[in-house]
């Protein structure tokens, strides 16, 4: 899989995983460490898909995920929250915010990758402006 993909994490350890897994697997990969940094790279390099943690300083993952579908040239890319199995309400609430996927930490090494490209490659058809 060739897909560029931008990951937004302020965890060093999980960013490291997610993005050694990723690009064992051939995906190119973005890492920004918070919301801001994300959207700027969200912008330059218009990825095929944002995974994109909650918990994150100053902007949190509702208002990235918010920023991204307000942005014209961002608005139709997937966006896959990554979040915290013990936020048990997150799932609901980043879902019904506007996410196109789920996927829970800690990151299972064995199915993460999979996980990932089931949400590039079947997901709802969304009406983009490009
Ligand atoms: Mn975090």
């Amino acid at each position: 899989m060739n897909a560029k993909l931008l990951l937004i994490e302020d965890n060093a350890n999980n960013a490291y995983l997610m993005r050694y897994l990723l690009e064992k697997a051939g995906f190119t990969v973005y890492e920004a460490s918070c919301g801001a940094k994300g959207m700027d790279l969200a912008l330059l390099h218009k990825p095929d898909a944002v995974l994109l943690d909650i918990q994150l300083p100053e902007m949190d993952g509702y208002q990235v995920l918010s920023a991204i579908r307000r942005n014209a040239e961002l608005a139709g890319i997937p966006v896959i929250a990554v979040t915290s199995y013990a936020m048990s309400g997150d799932r609901e609430r980043i879902m019904s915010s506007g996410a196109d996927g789920y996927i829970e930490k800690p990151i299972d090494p064995d199915s993460f990758v999979s996980s990932v490209s089931l949400h590039l490659t079947c997901r709802p058809e969304r009406k983009t402006t490009t």
